[in-house]
């Protein structure tokens, strides 16, 4: 072997090193399939919250469970089923609310009520018509009630990025006081960018009384295309949960997308030295089979899980690729558990154009092509898909 390249190098020091467990928190059951086209059944749900506890997420939130008769029998049911991950229920700030998302998730192994309040002046005086004590006071009492029932309790101050940040952090004071365990930021509208929100995240670890005892978290939209950026702003300023979802599927632009965040950390352990439980080859086929049940495509160059993430088209490149996949590729498909290998890809397009050239395409192809291809990916589940292409080619 060569001399292992700078990167590379950097990269194995620093997985070596002590880094911080980040709380992956699946939204895809609830803000994900708040996103049109993107609503599931009963027993869709159940199959994709099986395939994130094989995922290895360490939240699922399964629904909002006064929403309706069938997110709360969901809740209910996923609750029941999946017992290794926390399950948590969503609830705005009020009883019967919270009562009815206990009510589904009491006899999960690890329950989580998720409460959340708005915040900003401009939720509070149009939506909610409140004053900021009303605020403080609502939020408070919330916290209490769903803590005398349940002791993983997470507070959202909806829209956050666009409160007053004294306003914030006396809101966010008042609910560590009352018990939250875990003190979600969302920047709901996704109007934030990563300096901004990670200054946001600092400014709360340095004036929150008790707030060295909870976790903090990071709740980002992708409208502006910042999500996962300002997800890991917020990492590095000290949140310690993420919230995503698979695809970054979610409200309007959708959310932080799971696998980009993931990936992130894995591919870039020098600039983001945090571990999390995410099985990576389980990240493909999560994605695929959210496709499949919500019937919605993954745009084609979606970073992880776009089908187009490791194609190669330009002949330099493909050449490149061949010769070495880390000339054009910063990481291999399969450590996201992608069954496209593109320099199996590359090498079958290579064979065929040479095989055309040649003029002998036919008493060469096949063999050369299931050459290439038994090297390629021997022993891996591309098989069958893989033998459809050249089927078709020949
Ligand atoms: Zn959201």
């Amino acid at each position: 072997m060569g001399v292992r390249p700078y990167h590379r190098r950097l990269a194995e020091e620093i997985m070596t090193a002590e880094r911080a467990h980040i709380t992956i928190f699946d939204t895809t059951l609830r803000d994900g399939e708040q996103s049109p086209g993107c609503s599931m059944n009963r027993p869709e749900k159940l199959r994709l919250a099986h395939q994130l506890d094989r995922l290895g997420v360490d939240v699922i939130e399964a629904g909002f469970p006064i929403a309706s008769d069938g997110d709360f029998e969901s809740v209910k049911a996923i609750a029941a089923a999946v017992r290794r991950p926390i399950i948590a229920g969503l609830a705005r700030a009020c009883k019967p609310d919270i009562e009815r998302a206990w009510e589904a998730l009491q006899y999960a192994a690890r329950p989580r009520i998720h409460v959340f309040l708005a915040t900003s002046d401009i939720h509070l005086q149009y939506k909610l018509r409140i004053t900021r004590d009303q605020c403080v006071q609502q939020a408070r009492e919330a916290i209490q009630f769903a803590k005398s029932l349940c002791d993983d309790v997470e507070f959202s101050p909806e829209d956050a990025t666009r409160t007053e940040p004294d306003f914030l952090c006396r809101v966010l004071e008042a609910v560590v006081e009352a018990g939250a365990t875990t003190l979600n930021i969302p920047d709901t509208v996704g109007y934030t960018v990563p300096a901004e929100f990670g200054d946001l995240i600092t400014t709360i670890r340095q004036r929150v009384k008790g707030i060295e005892n909870v976790t903090i978290s990071a709740h980002c939209h992708n409208d502006l295309g910042m999500a996962v950026a300002n997800a890991l702003a917020a990492v590095a300023a000290g949140a310690r949960q993420v919230e995503c979802t698979i695809n970054g599927i979610g409200e309007r632009a959708g959310n932080a997308s799971l696998e980009e965040v993931v990936m992130a950390m894995r591919v870039r352990p020098d600039r983001f030295a945090y571990e999390t439980s995410v099985v990576g080859e389980q990240i493909f086929p999560a994605s695929q089979l959210l496709s499949e049940i919500t019937g919605v495509p993954v745009q084609p160059n979606k970073a992880i899980t776009g089908r187009n993430a490791f194609a190669h088209e330009a002949g330099i490149h493909q050449d490149g690729v061949l010769k070495n996949p880390l000339t054009y590729e910063i990481m291999t498909p399969n450590r996201s558990g992608c069954p496209t290998q593109s320099w199996c890809w590359a090498s079958i397009l290579a064979v065929t154009r040479s095989a055309f050239a040649a003029n002998n395409w036919a008493t060469s192809s096949t063999a050369a092509l299931s050459t290439t291809f038994t090297a390629a990916s021997s022993g891996s589940p591309t098989r069958s898909s893989m033998w459809k292409i050249i089927t078709c080619w020949n």
